[in-house]
């Protein structure tokens, strides 16, 4: 088995800075999305690339390698945020792909994605660690929901915030033909999953796969840093390939933490040519296959207030940092705190690690009998409510609840 991978990366048309960084040297694939004022956010991505390349995980076949660089990865960002005050806070997202024969390890943080072209089907392999994947977990949203949300770039696990960081880790089997697309959200964000499959399927060579989405994205209004590997799993032996290894750059930082600007490969008058191209290989492929995206979960819309707070979460993205603890105190939900059902001045999520909740009162309620009924049983992940009479109100009536179901008796729910 060998490997003909393609990389590319745009700025896209809005922002002032690309803050993506990648590095595409087989056997080891990585994107990474940096966030953070200033130039925090080049910083981190670029670190993190240039830690898990000078790291040289040997191959593990149970991914315990590549977590220790990424965790090694996480712990020089941060300890850089913690030495620079123009740095402080910066943080960024990780999705690597490691192969060995017929074999991959997946490590991930954040919400850049990694996905399997199989045939004619495309897998996310990559679960996003944001607020609107928990929402959609909790059955609170639905996928295409969550793809429009306001809230979407708000995610719950990122390196360099922490002194340590949980990564996600998988391993899948690669067979010929198999394809691998490693992406950050500024591609997700701009092209729906099936026309992403439909340009894997129509373009047959890596590089021009990865610079065929990449354009799109910009065309579509290229809203954030795109950036895109795409890696391709062939028939045949592992040669040392120089063109292969030479053509994609690896994105690097450059010394004293300033980032090498991210040169842009694909320029704007090839983009137009490139999705025509695709589209028409498109339209001559014929009719897709049944999607084959992960199952959706129920749509439980069950809590009318959260549809109050999922409206007004727009707010945290429309205010940007000033403006969201004004928002967040406005907020107010039920939860628990030390087994008892309490209500919360905040939101009930931790979007960039941060807390965004203080507890208020803690009522006299057990959790776990307010848990067993099918009405509570998210109140866990916390019931939103309009304000705190609201909350008040919505813990008299777990009370209630709980003491009309009288004494715990399993199977009560
Ligand atoms: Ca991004």
């Amino acid at each position: 088995m060998r490997l003909r991978a393609g990389a590319s990366t745009d700025i896209g048309r809005v922002r002032t800075r690309n803050e993506d960084s990648y590095l595409a040297e087989d056997p080891l694939f990585v994107v990474a999305d940096g966030m953070g004022g200033h130039r925090g956010g080049n910083v981190a991505s670029a670190l993190t690339v240039d830690t898990i390349r000078e790291a040289r995980p040997p191959w593990d076949p149970t991914g315990g390698a590549l977590v220790d660089a990424v965790r090694r990865a996480n712990r020089v960002v941060h300890e850089r945020s913690a030495s620079d005050s123009e740095l402080r806070g910066m943080g960024t997202t990780v999705t690597l792909l490691q192969t060995s024969g017929g074999a991959g390890l997946i490590a991930h943080v954040g919400d850049s994605r990694a996905y399997l072209a199989r045939g004619r089907e495309l897998r996310q392999l990559t679960h996003d660690h944001t607020l609107v994947q928990q929402m959609v977990d909790e059955g609170k949203l639905s996928p295409e929901e969550a793809g429009r949300h306001p809230a979407r770039n708000i995610i719950t696990r990122s390196l360099g915030l922490d002194e340590d960081v949980d990564v996600d880790e998988l391993s899948i089997e690669l067979r010929p033909d198999d394809r691998v697309l490693l992406c950050t959200d500024g591609l997700t964000a701009m092209l729906e999953v099936e026309e992403i499959r439909q340009v894997l399927d129509a373009e047959p060579d890596a590089q021009g796969a990865a610079d065929t989405l990449v354009a799109l994205a910009v065309e579509r209004g290229g809203e954030d840093n795109v950036t895109v590997i795409v890696v391709d799993v062939e028939e045949g032996e592992t040669e040392a390939d120089p063109v292969n290894a030479g053509t994609v750059a690896a994105v690097t930082a450059g010394t004293a933490g300033t980032a090498t600007t991210v040169a842009t490969r694909t320029r704007p008058a090839d983009a137009k040519a490139m999705i025509e191209r695709a589209e028409a290989r498109a339209e001559a492929s014929g009719p897709a296959p049944e999607p084959s995206a992960a199952p959706s979960p129920p749509r439980a819309f069950r809590w009318r207030r959260l549809a109050v707070w999922t409206a007004s979460l727009a707010a945290v993205v429309a205010v940007a940092l000033t403006g969201v603890r004004v928002y967040v105190d406005r907020q107010w939900y039920v939860g628990v705190e030390g087994g008892r059902v309490a209500v919360f001045n905040g939101i009930p999520a931790h979007p960039l690690g941060l807390t965004l909740s203080r507890v208020e009162i803690v009522s006299d309620v057990p959790a776990a009998a307010a848990e067993r009924l099918q009405p509570w049983s998210g109140l866990a992940a916390g019931i939103t409510a309009d304000d705190r009479a609201s909350a008040e109100a919505i813990v008299q009536q777990i009370r209630a609840d709980v003491g009309a179901a009288g004494p715990a008796s399993p199977g009560s729910t």
